[in-house]
């Protein structure tokens, strides 16, 4: 009876017109026969199905470029990191060379070494002791806040003798992840 209906209004499958309609393309609404209905786990119609596809291709095409994209950037950033760093280390061991070295090459390094060190140094006091920390020490030593500076100079370069080469020791495996971290993206899209 149904059949009969459909076939009377001359609406048929858009793909089978000789076919009885059971559904319609939930997207566009073309009407579908049983075969055509069950064609794709989508539901959808041959030309939606094909839309759809291609848009899932284009999504995963995105997707994968921004992710080769994020791992060069990533990469980039640790290279710079360590360029940087090299630079930082080379400046100032020179500027420290020049000034120990007057006294024998032995204090030349010794001043490259602790000058070299001195930023990263400063850099973990600053982190060690936050703003609280340092007023409380500023405090404390409010009539002497020379002496508050000169101790943290001090540590500073202590820390500093240890930190660089821990800290470039570090900036190269971050350089070493990185380019790793990379060629398995560009890999795994392949
Ligand atoms: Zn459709
Ligand atoms: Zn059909």
């Amino acid at each position: 009876m149904e059949n009969q209906v459909k076939t009377n209004i001359g609406v048929g499958c858009f793909e089978h017109p000789d076919k009885t309609v059971v559904a319609s393309c939930p997207n566009c609404g073309k009407f579908m026969c049983k075969e055509c209905a069950t064609k794709y786990d989508s539901k959808l119609c041959e030309d939606c199905e094909k839309e759809r596809v291609a848009k899932q291709e284009q999504n995963y095409e995105n997707m994968k470029q921004q992710h080769k994209e994020q791992a060069k950037n990533y990469k980039k950033d640790t290279v710079k990191e360590l360029i940087k760093l090299c630079v930082i280390t080379v400046v100032l061991g020179i500027i420290g060379f020049s000034i120990g070295s007057s006294d024998g090459m032995g204090n030349g390094f010794t001043m490259a070494w602790l000058l070299a060190g001195f930023p990263w140094g400063w850099r973990i006091i600053n982190q060690l002791m936050d703003g609280n920390m340092m007023t409380w020490f500023i405090l404390l030593t409010e009539k002497f806040w020379i002496v508050a500076y000169i101790i943290k100079f001090a540590l500073a370069f202590f820390i500093g003798i240890f930190a660089w080469p821990i800290k470039l020791g570090i900036t190269i495996y971050h350089v070493v992840t990185a380019k790793k971290y990379e060629n398995n993206v560009n890999k795994a899209y392949k």
